[in-house]
C-alpha cells in the first residue's frame, strides 16, 4: 500500500510510532524516523528493517529534538532531503506528558509539553509541506489524543497541545486542500505503551471500566488506522480527527 513513498514519523523509536514504521515498512515504504536517544533509534531501526518487504528499502534513524526549530529545518534542508527528495508522508508523533493538577504545574512543564506535542508540528509542517506543495500531493498524519477531545483532569497542559493540534489540522488542511494535500489527526484513547505503563493499577482498572471494548488499545491498533491515512485509500479525506479508542467518545 506505500511501495516507494517516502514517510518520516518523529517519534519513531518507541511505542505507536514504532508500530507505524514497521506497518509501514512492511507494505513497501522508506522510512525515517526521528527521536532523542541514539539507542533506541538503533534498536528501532533494526526492528523496521526486518519487517521491510525489501532489503532495498531505505530505513533511517536520526536524533533531532522536534520542538527545537532551528535543530529541525536544518535537519530536513540539509539532511534528509537527500534521502528523501520528496517526502509523501510526515506523521507527527513524538509527544510527551508531565501530568499535575494546574495549582500544582510547574511552568516548565506546561512548556515542555506544549513544545514537544504542539510546537513541534509547526517546526515539521512548515518545512515539509512546502515541498508537499510543489510535488501537488501529500499527506500529514497528526497524532492527537481522545485528551485534545474532551480533557482529562491532571493534563491541562497536554489536552491544550493535542487539541491545539486538531485546530492546526483543521486550519492547514483548508490551506492546503487545493493542492491535493491531506492533513489528518488520529485521536488514540488509552493505548499500551511506555506512556501508559506509569499509570497505576488503579487508575488501569478504573480506565478499563470506560472502555466499551474492554480493552486497552495497542500500538498497531493505531498504526492501522495510520496506514489508511497514509495510503491511497483515504485520497478524499482530510481534515478528519479519526479515534482509536474501543468506542470510549461517543
Ligand atoms: P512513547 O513514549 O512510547 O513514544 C514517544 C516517542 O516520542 C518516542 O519515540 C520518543 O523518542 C519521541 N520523543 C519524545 N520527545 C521527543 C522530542 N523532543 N523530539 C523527538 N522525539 C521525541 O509514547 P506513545 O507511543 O504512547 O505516544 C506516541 C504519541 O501518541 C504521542 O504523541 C502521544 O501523546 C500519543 N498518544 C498516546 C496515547 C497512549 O495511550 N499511549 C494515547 C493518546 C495519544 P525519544 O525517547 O528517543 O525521544
Amino acid at each position: 500500500m506505500l511501495h516507494h513513498k517516502n514517510v518520516v514519523i518523529t517519534g519513531g523509536s518507541s511505542g505507536i510510532g514504532k508500530a507505524m514504521a514497521i506497518l509501514f515498512a512492511a507494505h513497501g515504504a522508506n522510512i525515517m524516523i526521528l527521536g532523542t536517544s541514539e539507542e533506541k533509534g538503533k534498536n528501532a531501526v533494526e526492528a523496521i528493517k526486518q519487517a521491510a518487504m525489501s532489503p532495498k528499502q531505505c530505513i533511517e534513524y536520526r536524533v533531532c529534538d522536534v520542538s527545537n526549530f532551528i535543530s529541525v529545518e536544518n535537519l530536513f534542508l540539509q539532511d534528509i532531503v537527500k534521502q528523501f527528495p520528496i517526502i509523501d508522508v510526515l506523521v507527527n508523533n513524538a509527544g510527551i506528558t508531565r501530568d499535575g493538577f494546574l495549582i500544582k504545574m510547574k511552568e516548565q512543564d506546561w512548556d515542555d509539553v506544549i513544545a514537544v506535542n504542539l510546537k513541534s508540528i509547526f517546526n515539521t509542517t512548515r518545512v515539509v509541506v512546502r515541498a508537499m506543495m510543489r510535488e501537488k500531493k501529500g499527506k500529514i498524519i497528526n497524532i492527537s489524543s481522545i485528551v485534545g477531545l474532551v480533557g482529562n483532569a491532571g493534563q491541562t497542559n497536554y489536552a491544550a497541545a493535542k487539541s491545539g493540534m486538531i485546530g492546526f489540522s483543521k486550519a492547514l488542511a483548508q490551506e492546503v486542500a487545493r493542492k491535493n494535500i491531506c492533513v489528518n489527526c488520529i485521536a488514540p484513547g488509552y493505548i499500551e505503551t511506555a506512556m501508559t505503563e506509569v499509570l497505576s493499577e488503579d487508575v488501569q482498572s478504573a480506565l478499563l471500566q470506560k472502555i466499551p471494548m474492554q480493552r486497552m488499545g495497542i500500538p498497531l491498533d493505531v498504526a492501522k488506522v495510520a496506514l489508511f491515512l497514509a495510503s491511497d485509500l483515504s485520497d478524499y479525506v482530510t481534515g478528519q480527527v479519526i479515534t482509536v479508542d474501543g468506542g470510549m467518545v461517543l
